[in-house]
């Protein structure tokens, strides 16, 4: 049984101001497996009141001290890379190999990233007689979710820290555990006091004190629309940023002169990874029409090799989070039954053998329409819905045709109709045959949100342009 029982906060770590604990339930067997405490707005406001003293110095803190600190988190966040894949497999439920693989490294990565961006980011630039200065915002809210807790906590604290922000994480309370380790990491790491607080809670607490809290400069947050738009509306009267992350319902777009067979394996394989939970998932295949038959096969096949089971063991995935997000998800699937989408794989229910733990089976549905309701709205779970277009055109409409923008997939032969077909597609973030890059900016347009992380664009969404005219440069030295 874990227990996490303090806060972290100005560089300590404290006891809640009001005594409230919170139970956390391994998805796997519906057990209880730790606790953790609760915060209260008083908890909040003496992180915010701790980050904005560290403001004043930690804004003026040279690019070496900033590097030679997330050096340090480096060595540190990698020594325990291993203690977090398995705090994430036991809070979220992801397979061990994926917690302790692609969910660490998607961390690493980030602060890897972020070191190298530091070492040359430009945070002044002279234009004329004018000098751009890029300050940091100031006291930053960073409120993530469960479904990739260590990426959404790296893409946030990482350029928070190089761009000399102070923060305070919220964590969600289904996935805390990384968050603690990783807070252990930064405190070890030697992390000045105040420049990065922790308060464990809900969000309607924590992080409502947070985002509607006057000292906070911006807000950075990760998960549902509906969270996402309580908190631009809280965070409205005192004006500061608001940067969203939310869903998506990503079309991924195979080509006519695509292998086929392997490409809808691949992106069959590709939406059942952490149970579907992935807010850029693929979750509507296209195929031209006249290929569907020979995608229905290729799905079923592949679904069939996605084995589930206990997260400890040797299965391809895990359960879903938690008990709201099964049900939800069982929901979706009957409904897709209901609307007349072809049941390709899996179903209702959990899958045969299994009779405790969040376990979802994964589902492919195929001739499904775009007006259907598994079309449109995002499942969050292990549910692939194929989709026929006639023509290229078409395969772009049909894309397009969403209240999201997030992500989406190209994939086919020839790199130029591939390329022609990515610039059409009205969404933040595009991977051409399986392209992958930690320094190309990540973020949504329409219902998925505004704003930018992952590499140098990630800085940005953590500082301000200042401009200073009339500017004279300093005579140089003799
Ligand atoms: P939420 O959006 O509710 O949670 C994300 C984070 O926001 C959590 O830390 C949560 O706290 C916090 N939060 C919730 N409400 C508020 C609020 N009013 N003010 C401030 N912070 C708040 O996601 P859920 O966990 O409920 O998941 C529901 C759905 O959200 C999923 O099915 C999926 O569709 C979508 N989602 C999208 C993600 C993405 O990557 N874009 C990630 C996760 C979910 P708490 O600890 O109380 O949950």
């Amino acid at each position: 049984m874990r227990e996490y029982l303090k806060f972290y906060i100005d560089g300590k770590w404290v006891n809640p101001l009001e005594p409230k604990t919170s139970e956390v339930i391994n998805p796997a067997t519906e057990q209880v497996s730790g606790r953790i405490a609760m915060g209260s707005a008083a908890d909040a406001d003496l992180a915010v009141k701790a980050a904005r003293k560290a403001f004043t110095r930690w804004s003026q803190s040279s690019r070496k001290e900033r590097l030679e600190l997330m050096q340090a988190i480096q060595a540190e966040y990698d020594r325990r890379q291993a203690e977090i894949g398995a705090a994430i497999t036991e809070e979220m439920g992801a397979p061990a190999a994926l917690g302790g693989g692609f969910h660490v490294q998607l961390g690493a990565g980030h602060l890897a990233t972020a070191i190298e961006i530091l070492k040359d980011f430009k945070f002044e630039e002279l234009r004329g007689n004018t000098l751009l200065t890029r300050d940091p915002i100031g006291v930053c809210a960073l409120i993530t979710p469960w479904n990739w807790p260590m990426n959404q906590i790296a893409v946030k604290v990482f350029p928070a820290l190089a761009t000399g922000c102070t923060m305070i994480l919220k964590p969600p309370q289904l996935a805390p555990y990384s968050a603690q380790l990783f807070a252990e990491v930064l405190h070890a790491a030697g992390v000045p006091a105040g420049v990065f607080n922790m308060v464990q809670g809900s969000g309607s607490v924590v992080g409502t004190a947070l985002s509607g809290h006057p000292e906070v400069d911006m807000v950075s947050f990760t998960g549902s629309e509906f969270a996402g738009v309580e908190i631009a509306k809280n965070s409205a009267p005192s004006v500061k940023r608001v940067c969203q992350e939310l869903g998506g319902k990503s079309a991924f777009i195979v080509l006519d002169d695509a292998a086929m067979a392997a490409n809808v394996a691949g992106a069959t394989s590709g939406m059942m990874i952490n149970s579907g939970q992935t807010c850029s998932a693929g979750s509507r295949l296209l195929v031209p029409k006249a290929r569907m038959a020979e995608a229905i096969e290729a799905a079923r096949k592949a679904a069939a090799d996605v084995t589930v089971g206990d997260p400890g063991g040797n299965f391809v995935m895990g359960p879903v989070v938690s008990k709201s997000q099964y049900n939800e998800i069982q929901r979706y699937i009957q409904i897709g039954i209901d609307e007349g989408a072809t049941l390709v794989a899996g179903g209702t229910d959990r899958p045969a053998g299994l009779s405790k733990g969040w376990y979802v089976k994964p589902t492919v549905f195929a001739n499904v329409r775009n007006d259907m309701k598994i079309g449109r709205e995002e499942v969050f779970g292990p549910v692939l819905c194929i989709i026929g277009y006639d023509d290229i055109d078409h395969a772009i409409e049909i894309a397009n045709d969403s209240e999201f923008g997030l992500a989406g997939y190209v994939n086919g032969a020839d790199p130029e109709a591939c390329n022609a077909v990515a610039r059409r597609m009205r969404t933040g973030w595009i991977s051409i045959n399986g392209g992958f890059d930690f320094n190309a900016p990540f973020g949504g347009i329409k219902k998925s949100g505004n704003g930018r992380e992952w590499g140098e664009f990630g800085f940005h969404e953590y500082l301000e342009t200042k401009s200073l005219l009339g500017f004279v440069p300093a005579a140089p030295q003799q």
